[in-house]
Protein backbone atom coordinates (compact mmCIF):
# COMPACT_ATOMS: atom_id res chain seq x y z
CA UNK A 1 0.00 0.00 0.00
CA UNK A 2 1.02 3.14 -0.90
CA UNK A 3 1.07 6.89 0.66
CA UNK A 4 -2.27 7.44 -1.75
CA UNK A 5 -3.76 4.10 -1.65
CA UNK A 6 -7.71 4.74 0.19
CA UNK A 7 -7.11 3.79 3.57
CA UNK A 8 -9.59 0.75 4.75
CA UNK A 9 -11.00 0.77 8.52
CA UNK A 10 -8.55 -1.72 9.27
CA UNK A 11 -5.42 -0.28 8.05
CA UNK A 12 -6.59 3.18 9.72
CA UNK A 13 -6.44 1.27 13.16
CA UNK A 14 -3.68 -0.43 12.75
CA UNK A 15 -1.87 2.36 12.31
CA UNK A 16 -3.67 4.38 14.99
CA UNK A 17 -2.63 1.85 17.12
CA UNK A 18 1.23 1.11 15.86
CA UNK A 19 2.94 2.96 13.15
CA UNK A 20 4.92 0.21 13.19
CA UNK A 21 3.35 -2.03 12.90
CA UNK A 22 1.08 -0.48 10.26
CA UNK A 23 4.62 -0.52 7.98
CA UNK A 24 5.57 -3.94 8.58
CA UNK A 25 2.17 -5.00 7.14
CA UNK A 26 1.65 -2.47 4.49
CA UNK A 27 4.62 -1.44 3.46
CA UNK A 28 6.70 -4.44 3.73
CA UNK A 29 3.94 -6.58 3.34
CA UNK A 30 5.23 -9.11 5.97
CA UNK A 31 2.64 -12.12 5.88
CA UNK A 32 1.21 -12.50 9.48
CA UNK A 33 0.52 -15.80 11.11
CA UNK A 34 -3.54 -17.63 10.79
CA UNK A 35 -5.50 -17.04 13.71
CA UNK A 36 -8.10 -19.50 14.38
CA UNK A 37 -10.60 -17.26 15.14
CA UNK A 38 -10.23 -14.69 12.28
CA UNK A 39 -10.81 -18.13 9.62
CA UNK A 40 -13.77 -18.29 11.51
CA UNK A 41 -15.38 -15.46 11.08
CA UNK A 42 -14.45 -15.34 7.65
CA UNK A 43 -16.15 -18.75 6.75
CA UNK A 44 -18.87 -17.63 8.34
CA UNK A 45 -19.13 -14.42 6.27
CA UNK A 46 -19.20 -16.18 3.14
CA UNK A 47 -22.19 -18.83 4.49
CA UNK A 48 -23.96 -16.03 5.16
CA UNK A 49 -22.89 -14.44 1.94
CA UNK A 50 -24.20 -17.33 0.25
CA UNK A 51 -27.26 -17.37 1.89
CA UNK A 52 -28.40 -13.68 1.41
CA UNK A 53 -27.20 -12.63 -1.96
CA UNK A 54 -30.04 -14.21 -3.67
CA UNK A 55 -32.65 -11.53 -1.89
CA UNK A 56 -30.60 -9.18 -3.15
CA UNK A 57 -32.23 -6.20 -4.81
CA UNK A 58 -29.97 -3.45 -6.16
CA UNK A 59 -30.44 0.36 -4.59
CA UNK A 60 -30.50 3.40 -5.96
CA UNK A 61 -26.24 4.08 -6.66
CA UNK A 62 -25.40 7.55 -7.50
CA UNK A 63 -24.83 7.06 -11.29
CA UNK A 64 -23.91 9.69 -14.29
CA UNK A 65 -26.59 11.90 -15.33
CA UNK A 66 -28.96 9.85 -17.38
CA UNK A 67 -28.41 6.58 -16.34
CA UNK A 68 -30.81 4.56 -15.22
CA UNK A 69 -30.82 3.14 -11.77
CA UNK A 70 -32.28 -0.43 -10.18
CA UNK A 71 -34.45 -0.25 -7.15
CA UNK A 72 -36.52 -2.20 -5.63
CA UNK A 73 -39.84 -0.99 -7.44
CA UNK A 74 -37.81 -2.26 -10.44
CA UNK A 75 -38.39 -5.76 -8.74
CA UNK A 76 -42.01 -5.18 -7.50
CA UNK A 77 -42.58 -4.18 -11.17
CA UNK A 78 -41.87 -7.56 -12.45
CA UNK A 79 -38.71 -6.49 -13.53
CA UNK A 80 -36.34 -8.85 -11.62
CA UNK A 81 -37.92 -12.81 -10.63
CA UNK A 82 -39.03 -11.93 -7.27
CA UNK A 83 -36.28 -14.26 -5.08
CA UNK A 84 -37.42 -17.52 -3.51
CA UNK A 85 -37.62 -17.17 0.71
CA UNK A 86 -36.04 -18.89 2.00
CA UNK A 87 -33.31 -19.59 -1.36
CA UNK A 88 -31.96 -22.48 0.37
CA UNK A 89 -33.01 -25.16 2.89
CA UNK A 90 -30.98 -25.54 6.14
CA UNK A 91 -29.33 -28.74 5.10
CA UNK A 92 -27.67 -26.73 1.62
CA UNK A 93 -26.81 -24.24 4.23
CA UNK A 94 -24.90 -26.47 6.16
CA UNK A 95 -23.17 -28.08 3.37
CA UNK A 96 -22.19 -24.55 2.04
CA UNK A 97 -20.65 -24.27 5.65
CA UNK A 98 -18.75 -27.76 5.14
CA UNK A 99 -17.85 -26.66 1.84
CA UNK A 100 -16.40 -23.18 3.12
CA UNK A 101 -14.59 -24.74 6.30
CA UNK A 102 -10.87 -23.90 6.57
CA UNK A 103 -8.71 -25.07 8.87
CA UNK A 104 -5.95 -22.64 8.84
CA UNK A 105 -4.61 -21.18 12.08
CA UNK A 106 -6.69 -23.76 14.91
CA UNK A 107 -4.37 -24.01 17.81
CA UNK A 108 -5.43 -27.30 17.92
CA UNK A 109 -7.32 -30.23 16.68
CA UNK A 110 -9.96 -29.54 19.42
CA UNK A 111 -9.98 -26.01 19.17
CA UNK A 112 -11.19 -26.48 15.79
CA UNK A 113 -13.81 -28.71 16.90
CA UNK A 114 -14.97 -26.26 19.20
CA UNK A 115 -15.23 -23.41 16.41
CA UNK A 116 -16.43 -25.63 13.94
CA UNK A 117 -19.46 -26.79 16.09
CA UNK A 118 -20.04 -23.45 17.31
CA UNK A 119 -20.42 -22.49 13.29
CA UNK A 120 -22.75 -24.52 12.82
CA UNK A 121 -24.89 -23.94 15.65
CA UNK A 122 -24.20 -20.01 14.86
CA UNK A 123 -26.19 -20.97 11.33
CA UNK A 124 -29.30 -22.70 11.99
CA UNK A 125 -30.16 -20.11 15.24
CA UNK A 126 -29.71 -17.73 12.08
CA UNK A 127 -31.26 -19.49 9.68
CA UNK A 128 -34.55 -20.15 11.85
CA UNK A 129 -34.35 -15.88 12.20
CA UNK A 130 -33.53 -15.05 8.54
CA UNK A 131 -36.12 -17.30 7.08
CA UNK A 132 -39.22 -15.75 9.26
CA UNK A 133 -37.40 -12.11 9.19
CA UNK A 134 -35.76 -12.27 5.53
CA UNK A 135 -33.61 -8.81 5.27
CA UNK A 136 -34.35 -6.77 2.08
CA UNK A 137 -31.08 -6.45 0.89
CA UNK A 138 -29.62 -3.81 -1.54
CA UNK A 139 -26.07 -5.44 -1.24
CA UNK A 140 -23.95 -7.93 0.07
CA UNK A 141 -20.03 -8.07 0.45
CA UNK A 142 -19.62 -4.77 -1.34
CA UNK A 143 -16.65 -2.99 -1.97
CA UNK A 144 -17.07 0.61 -2.38
CA UNK A 145 -14.64 3.36 -2.43
CA UNK A 146 -14.79 7.12 -2.33
CA UNK A 147 -12.78 10.47 -1.67
CA UNK A 148 -13.71 12.25 1.94
CA UNK A 149 -12.59 15.16 1.63
CA UNK A 150 -9.38 14.75 0.39
CA UNK A 151 -8.77 11.51 2.06
CA UNK A 152 -9.26 7.79 -0.37
CA UNK A 153 -11.35 5.69 1.60
CA UNK A 154 -12.74 2.02 0.91
CA UNK A 155 -14.43 -0.77 2.45
CA UNK A 156 -16.54 -4.01 2.31
CA UNK A 157 -19.40 -3.90 3.56
CA UNK A 158 -21.25 -6.84 4.60
CA UNK A 159 -24.56 -5.88 3.73
CA UNK A 160 -26.68 -2.81 3.29
CA UNK A 161 -30.55 -3.60 3.90
CA UNK A 162 -33.54 -1.25 2.70
CA UNK A 163 -35.70 0.49 5.75
CA UNK A 164 -39.22 0.14 6.01
CA UNK A 165 -39.35 4.18 5.34
CA UNK A 166 -37.01 3.35 1.90
CA UNK A 167 -33.88 4.64 3.28
CA UNK A 168 -30.19 2.43 4.02
CA UNK A 169 -29.11 0.24 7.14
CA UNK A 170 -25.50 -0.82 7.36
CA UNK A 171 -25.25 -3.94 8.77
CA UNK A 172 -21.94 -5.87 10.10
CA UNK A 173 -21.80 -8.55 11.37
CA UNK A 174 -20.05 -9.81 14.52
CA UNK A 175 -18.75 -13.18 15.07
CA UNK A 176 -16.52 -12.39 18.59
CA UNK A 177 -17.67 -13.35 21.87
CA UNK A 178 -18.82 -9.78 22.94
CA UNK A 179 -20.77 -7.17 21.86
CA UNK A 180 -22.79 -4.26 22.89
CA UNK A 181 -24.82 -1.23 21.94
CA UNK A 182 -22.18 0.99 22.79
CA UNK A 183 -19.62 -0.69 20.32
CA UNK A 184 -22.15 0.06 17.68
CA UNK A 185 -22.68 3.64 19.07
CA UNK A 186 -18.48 4.15 18.91
CA UNK A 187 -17.39 2.25 16.15
CA UNK A 188 -14.96 3.89 13.40
CA UNK A 189 -16.17 0.99 11.29
CA UNK A 190 -19.34 1.61 10.81
CA UNK A 191 -19.03 5.90 10.95
CA UNK A 192 -16.18 4.83 7.65
CA UNK A 193 -19.64 2.87 6.02
CA UNK A 194 -21.79 5.51 6.55
CA UNK A 195 -19.24 8.13 4.64
CA UNK A 196 -18.71 5.08 1.93
CA UNK A 197 -23.13 4.15 1.64
CA UNK A 198 -23.57 7.86 1.69
CA UNK A 199 -21.18 8.54 -1.15
CA UNK A 200 -22.15 5.97 -3.44
CA UNK A 201 -25.97 5.81 -2.70
CA UNK A 202 -28.72 8.08 -3.63
CA UNK A 203 -30.73 7.29 -0.84
CA UNK A 204 -30.36 7.67 3.28
CA UNK A 205 -28.63 6.26 5.92
CA UNK A 206 -31.12 5.53 8.58
CA UNK A 207 -29.37 2.65 10.98
CA UNK A 208 -25.43 1.51 11.39
CA UNK A 209 -25.94 -2.38 13.12
CA UNK A 210 -23.66 -4.55 14.47
CA UNK A 211 -24.86 -7.97 13.92
CA UNK A 212 -24.28 -10.22 17.09
CA UNK A 213 -24.31 -13.87 15.57
CA UNK A 214 -23.42 -15.83 18.87
CA UNK A 215 -26.39 -14.05 20.61
CA UNK A 216 -28.98 -12.99 17.08
CA UNK A 217 -28.68 -9.27 18.56
CA UNK A 218 -28.61 -6.82 16.10
CA UNK A 219 -27.27 -3.64 18.09
CA UNK A 220 -28.45 -0.38 16.55
CA UNK A 221 -27.33 2.76 16.27
CA UNK A 222 -28.59 6.31 14.83
CA UNK A 223 -26.31 7.49 11.84
CA UNK A 224 -23.43 9.70 12.73
CA UNK A 225 -24.07 13.02 13.37
CA UNK A 226 -21.40 15.84 11.43
CA UNK A 227 -19.21 16.63 14.31
CA UNK A 228 -18.83 12.49 15.09
CA UNK A 229 -17.44 12.50 11.42
CA UNK A 230 -15.43 15.24 11.35
CA UNK A 231 -13.58 14.23 14.54
CA UNK A 232 -12.97 10.86 12.82
CA UNK A 233 -12.06 12.82 9.81
CA UNK A 234 -9.11 14.71 11.48
CA UNK A 235 -8.02 11.49 12.93
CA UNK A 236 -7.58 9.47 9.83
CA UNK A 237 -6.34 12.91 7.94
CA UNK A 238 -3.39 12.82 10.76
CA UNK A 239 -2.77 9.00 9.72
CA UNK A 240 -2.56 9.79 6.12
CA UNK A 241 -0.23 12.52 7.09
CA UNK A 242 2.05 10.28 9.11
CA UNK A 243 1.87 7.51 6.06
CA UNK A 244 2.68 9.97 3.75
CA UNK A 245 5.68 11.58 5.82
CA UNK A 246 6.79 7.70 6.58
CA UNK A 247 6.46 7.91 10.38
CA UNK A 248 6.80 4.64 11.71
CA UNK A 249 7.21 5.00 15.31
CA UNK A 250 6.76 2.14 17.62
CA UNK A 251 4.21 2.32 19.72
CA UNK A 252 3.81 -0.39 22.10
CA UNK A 253 0.14 -0.97 24.00
CA UNK A 254 -2.09 -4.12 24.16
CA UNK A 255 -1.41 -5.20 20.72
CA UNK A 256 2.11 -6.23 21.26
CA UNK A 257 0.43 -9.57 22.59
CA UNK A 258 -0.97 -10.16 19.46
CA UNK A 259 1.39 -8.88 17.25
CA UNK A 260 3.44 -10.98 15.23
CA UNK A 261 6.63 -8.53 14.40
CA UNK A 262 7.77 -8.92 17.79
CA UNK A 263 11.61 -10.15 16.47
CA UNK A 264 11.35 -7.45 14.50
CA UNK A 265 10.59 -4.40 16.71
CA UNK A 266 13.19 -2.60 18.36
CA UNK A 267 10.75 -2.40 21.38
CA UNK A 268 11.41 -5.70 21.87
CA UNK A 269 15.25 -6.07 21.67
CA UNK A 270 17.17 -8.00 24.04
CA UNK A 271 18.50 -5.83 26.56
CA UNK A 272 22.47 -6.70 27.09
CA UNK A 273 22.82 -9.72 29.68
CA UNK A 274 24.76 -6.90 32.60
CA UNK A 275 21.64 -4.37 32.24
CA UNK A 276 19.02 -7.17 31.23
CA UNK A 277 18.30 -8.19 35.91
CA UNK A 278 18.95 -4.20 36.69
CA UNK A 279 15.88 -3.34 34.47
CA UNK A 280 13.86 -6.28 35.30
CA UNK A 281 14.62 -5.27 39.14
CA UNK A 282 13.30 -2.03 38.31
CA UNK A 283 10.10 -2.43 37.14
CA UNK A 284 9.48 -4.77 39.34
CA UNK A 285 9.91 -2.20 41.95
CA UNK A 286 7.75 -0.10 39.74
CA UNK A 287 4.98 -2.23 39.70
CA UNK A 288 5.12 -3.35 43.26
CA UNK A 289 5.31 0.53 44.63
CA UNK A 290 2.03 1.13 42.05
CA UNK A 291 0.44 -1.63 43.92
CA UNK A 292 1.10 -0.10 47.12
CA UNK A 293 0.21 3.20 46.15
CA UNK A 294 -2.72 1.91 44.95
CA UNK A 295 -3.83 0.25 48.55
CA UNK A 296 -2.34 3.22 50.62
CA UNK A 297 -4.91 5.18 48.68
CA UNK A 298 -7.99 2.91 49.59
CA UNK A 299 -6.82 3.34 53.26
CA UNK A 300 -6.30 7.10 53.16
CA UNK A 301 -9.75 7.29 51.97
CA UNK A 302 -11.28 4.90 54.50
CA UNK A 303 -9.04 6.71 57.39
CA UNK A 304 -10.50 10.04 56.63
CA UNK A 305 -13.92 8.79 56.10
CA UNK A 306 -13.68 7.56 59.82
CA UNK A 307 -12.45 10.86 60.95
CA UNK A 308 -15.37 12.76 59.10
CA UNK A 309 -17.48 10.63 61.18
CA UNK A 310 -15.90 11.30 64.68
CA UNK A 311 -16.01 14.79 63.43
CA UNK A 312 -19.66 15.11 62.48
CA UNK A 313 -20.54 12.87 65.67
CA UNK A 314 -19.04 15.13 67.95
CA UNK A 315 -19.13 18.10 66.56
CA UNK A 316 -15.61 19.32 66.00
CA UNK A 317 -13.21 19.94 63.24
CA UNK A 318 -9.90 19.25 65.33
CA UNK A 319 -8.99 15.70 66.67
CA UNK A 320 -5.73 15.24 68.47
CA UNK A 321 -3.54 12.12 67.53
CA UNK A 322 -0.38 11.29 69.50
CA UNK A 323 1.90 12.97 67.54
CA UNK A 324 -0.17 15.56 65.26
CA UNK A 325 -3.47 17.15 65.47
CA UNK A 326 -5.84 16.39 62.48
CA UNK A 327 -8.08 20.06 61.15
CA UNK A 328 -11.01 19.15 59.34
CA UNK A 329 -11.28 21.98 56.47
CA UNK A 330 -13.94 23.11 54.13
CA UNK A 331 -13.69 23.84 50.44
CA UNK A 332 -16.70 25.98 48.86
CA UNK A 333 -17.15 26.02 45.58
CA UNK A 334 -20.30 27.54 43.53
CA UNK A 335 -22.35 26.97 40.20
CA UNK A 336 -24.44 29.20 38.36
CA UNK A 337 -26.18 27.76 35.00
CA UNK A 338 -24.42 29.76 32.49
CA UNK A 339 -28.24 29.99 30.50
CA UNK A 340 -29.97 31.92 32.87
CA UNK A 341 -27.42 33.80 34.30
CA UNK A 342 -26.73 34.97 30.73
CA UNK A 343 -30.43 35.78 31.00
CA UNK A 344 -30.82 37.55 34.07
CA UNK A 345 -28.33 39.89 32.63
CA UNK A 346 -29.35 40.47 29.31
CA UNK A 347 -32.95 41.38 31.00
CA UNK A 348 -30.99 43.77 33.19
CA UNK A 349 -28.90 44.85 30.07
CA UNK A 350 -25.36 43.75 31.92
CA UNK A 351 -24.56 41.56 29.88
CA UNK A 352 -21.02 42.93 29.03
CA UNK A 353 -20.38 42.89 32.55
CA UNK A 354 -20.11 38.62 32.42
CA UNK A 355 -19.34 38.08 29.42
CA UNK A 356 -18.98 34.25 29.60
CA UNK A 357 -21.06 34.02 32.85
CA UNK A 358 -18.58 31.89 34.35
CA UNK A 359 -18.67 31.40 37.87
CA UNK A 360 -16.05 34.20 39.21
CA UNK A 361 -17.65 36.33 37.26
CA UNK A 362 -20.97 35.60 38.76
CA UNK A 363 -19.65 36.15 42.04
CA UNK A 364 -17.84 39.05 41.12
CA UNK A 365 -20.84 40.70 40.16
CA UNK A 366 -22.62 39.50 43.72
CA UNK A 367 -19.94 41.52 45.52
CA UNK A 368 -19.87 44.78 44.00
CA UNK A 369 -22.39 47.12 45.76
CA UNK A 370 -23.02 49.34 42.54
CA UNK A 371 -24.70 46.26 40.98
CA UNK A 372 -28.52 46.38 41.24
CA UNK A 373 -29.37 44.55 44.62
CA UNK A 374 -32.50 43.00 42.60
CA UNK A 375 -30.05 41.90 39.82
CA UNK A 376 -27.33 40.49 42.48
CA UNK A 377 -30.29 38.50 44.11
CA UNK A 378 -31.49 36.86 41.13
CA UNK A 379 -27.72 36.10 40.42
CA UNK A 380 -27.16 34.52 44.22
CA UNK A 381 -30.78 32.26 44.09
CA UNK A 382 -29.68 30.29 40.97
CA UNK A 383 -26.23 29.34 42.35
CA UNK A 384 -25.61 26.16 43.58
CA UNK A 385 -23.23 25.47 46.63
CA UNK A 386 -20.72 22.33 46.91
CA UNK A 387 -19.00 22.20 50.37
CA UNK A 388 -15.97 19.51 50.35
CA UNK A 389 -14.26 18.62 54.06
CA UNK A 390 -10.79 17.78 53.78
CA UNK A 391 -8.05 16.80 56.54
CA UNK A 392 -4.64 18.72 57.15
CA UNK A 393 -2.11 17.77 59.82
CA UNK A 394 -0.38 20.12 62.02
CA UNK A 395 1.97 18.75 64.37
CA UNK A 396 1.24 18.72 67.73
S1 LIG B 1 5.45 -5.37 18.91
FE1 LIG B 1 4.14 -3.69 19.54
S2 LIG B 1 5.39 -1.85 19.26
FE2 LIG B 1 6.35 -3.49 18.06
S3 LIG B 1 5.48 -3.32 16.03
FE3 LIG B 1 4.24 -4.79 17.11
S4 LIG B 1 2.57 -3.56 17.96
FE4 LIG B 1 4.18 -2.14 17.38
Amino acid sequence: MSSSSPLSYSSYHTYAECPLRWKFLYVDKLPETPRGYFTFGRVVHSVLEELVRPLLVPGARRLAAGEMQRTLDDWHDGGLPPPTVPPMSREELLAAYDRAWLSDGYSSPEEEARYRALGRDLLVRYYTRFVKYPPRPVAVEEHLEARWDGIPIHGYIDRIDRTESGGLEIVDYKTSRELSGEDARASDQLSIYQVLVEANYSEPVEGLTLYHLRSLTPHRAPPRPKETLAQLHERMGSAVDGIRAEAFEPTPGRQCSRCDFQARCPEFRAVPGEDEARLRGLVDRFDELRRQEAQLGDELRRTADDLHRAAEQFGVHRISGSGAVAIRRREETWRYPTATVDEILESAGMKALAPHASTEEVRRLLRDPAIDANVRRRLAEVGTRRVKWYWDLESS
